[in-house]
């Protein structure tokens, strides 16, 4: 059984849909990518990067909607340190007082954004990886180091204990392309009082294909970042806020008041969604190429013309062949995964 935050907001546009395959449901695509597998010799990855997927579920999408009115912090209440003894997983009355905390908690704004400021710069000074605000690499520890931080400078430390106690993992997926993070609840057993374990994961791509090659402002959770180390933070602490509400309420959505009083106390937060920038964005603003758009590419010497059926990290090209499969137009198809570099518009 695997419960999620229900980030229940949906982007409004998920790009214009091309065709399906015969016998499949309209709508926006589900299709699986195949990892760079070639299935039935119908499926051709032109470049392939490997990479391992997580387990699943969606939670901090694009913002495609107005804002919320911003609310202010107001004053520290002052957090209290944590025990050093082991705490035991689930335990209700240490949960229920980390409840009391949570609900009661208000830091000053210059108190948040001075702490989050710390955050950028220690980074900055501790990574291996992350060795620029527009950092190259990144890596699952530079996640894992950073929630720390938060825990302890938002958290008093109190946090991460108790969801370590129960299997808290991070990571980092190239895969999720429009949903900037989520947090995965498993539960070991089919009831919802089991055992569980959490899985905090950022997506690596919208990261990086933000702060690239698009210009203009971005905006994560209401607050405008500067460089790609900051939208990092932004995510990262609405993931945190996920994670507090799964460990001490088992539930909690990010479109709802409770969420959104932790996030705006804790960190600023005026929103709870995102606008980084999408491959489809950076497909129309840098490529000028949309879904349903002939294009025309290079493939093993030789050019192929096609059209645009998808867009995710790459473009997903239908070219007719009789080999291929039937779509919902009647035509049969070969799919391609192309990199928009290696487009030309046919
Ligand atoms: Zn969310």
């Amino acid at each position: 059984m695997v419960g999620h935050c229900r980030c229940s907001v949906l982007p409004s546009c998920l790009g214009r849909y091309g065709l399906v395959r015969s016998g499949k449901r309209a709508g926006p695509f589900k299709a699986n990518f195949g990892q760079g597998r070639s299935h039935a010799g119908q499926t051709i990855v032109v470049v392939f990067q490997g990479w391992s997927a997580p387990k699943s579920m969606t939670t901090f999408r694009p913002n495609r909607r107005t804002k919320d009115a911003a609310g202010l912090a107001r004053p520290s209440a002052g957090v209290a340190k944590a025990s050093a003894s082991v705490i035991p997983p689930r335990d209700p009355d240490r949960l229920a007082k980390l409840a009391e905390l949570v609900s009661r908690q208000r830091f000053e704004t210059k108190d948040i954004l001075f702490n989050q400021a710390e955050i950028h710069r220690l980074t900055l000074s501790l990574s291996r990886t992350i060795d620029r605000p527009n950092f190259r690499r990144v890596d699952v520890d530079d996640l894992r180091r950073m929630i720390r931080m938060y825990d302890e400078r938002f958290f008093g430390g109190r946090l991460l204990p108790h969801a370590e106690a129960e299997g808290l993992t991070f990571g980092l997926s190239k895969r999720m392309t429009r949903i900037a993070g989520k947090m995965v609840t498993h539960y070991s057993t089919d009831r919802i009082r089991g055992p569980r374990k959490f899985e905090l994961v950022l997506s690596s791509t919208l990261l990086f294909q933000t702060f690239r090659d698009v210009d203009r402002p971005v905006e994560v959770t209401g607050r405008r970042c500067r460089d790609r180390l900051e939208a990092m933070q932004r995510i990262a602490e609405h993931e945190l806020v996920h994670l507090t509400e799964m460990l001490i309420w088992n539930d909690g959505n990010c479109d709802q008041a409770r969420f959104q009083s932790i996030a705006r106390r804790y960190f600023a937060h005026t929103d709870y969604q995102h606008d980084l920038i999408t491959q489809q964005e950076r497909a129309a603003r840098k490529f000028n190429l949309r879904v349903g758009d002939a294009v025309r590419f290079r493939f093993q010497d030789r050019w192929l013309v096609g059209r645009i059926n998808r867009i995710t990290r790459r473009a997903t090209v239908l070219v007719e062949d009789p080999k291929g499969e039937t779509f919902s137009d009647g035509g049969r198809y070969l799919r391609y995964y192309v990199p928009l570099e290696h487009l030309k518009r046919a």
